[in-house]
């Protein structure tokens, strides 16, 4: 079987940067070719030699905060019954939300493998802000830039330990 990355987080905190970041360029230019790059949730990653899938969660929220609730339990149950392993992306600038502290909750309670990626830390002087996210207790903090790529590897070097 093979090995799923899920990438959950509200909106706007940089799933899709972060996805298509990871997903192989040369699929990325037949998609778009295709016209459906921005539809995409599904895509086809590497690192360090190990070969994984990577579902993008994001994108379908809409309306009222009921139906955000309901969203939000979707794209977890998703990710915990398709994932091999959970990146949960959190945005520094923002800090912990009640949306985050949702998601952790449920998150917390799967037994799948949980990355917290604290995103747009895209210089060294905002890594402190990453400190914050210990609360969730979801385990190690993973400051990265879906941006400029810094911290990604890190991240992925203990995401792929888990297949
Ligand atoms: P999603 O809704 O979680 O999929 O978020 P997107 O990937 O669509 O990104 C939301 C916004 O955050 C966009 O304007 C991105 O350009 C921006 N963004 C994403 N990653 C970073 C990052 O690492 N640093 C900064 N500064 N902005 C980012
Ligand atoms: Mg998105």
């Amino acid at each position: 079987m093979s090995n799923i990355v899920a990438i959950v987080g509200r909106p706007n905190v940089g799933k899709s940067t972060f996805f298509n970041r990871l997903v192989e360029k040369r699929q990325a230019i037949m998609d778009n070719m295709a016209g459906v790059t921005r539809d995409r949730h599904y895509g086809y990653a590497e690192w360090i030699g190990k070969f994984f899938t990577v579902i993008d969660t994001g994108g379908y929220v809409t309306g009222s905060e009921d139906k955000f609730e309901s969203q939000i339990r979707k794209q977890v149950k998703l990710a915990i019954d398709e994932a091999t392993a959970v990146i949960f992306m959190v945005d520094v600038r923002d800090g912990i939300t009640g949306f985050d502290k949702e998601f952790a909750n449920i998150l917390r309670a799967s037994k799948k493998p949980v990355f917290v990626a604290a995103n747009k830390t895209d210089t060294p002087d905002k890594a402190m802000l990453a400190a914050e996210f210990y609360e969730l207790s979801l385990g190690e903090i993973y400051p990265i830039s879906s941006e400029n790529g810094s911290g990604t590897g890190e991240l992925l070097d203990e995401v792929v330990k888990t297949f």
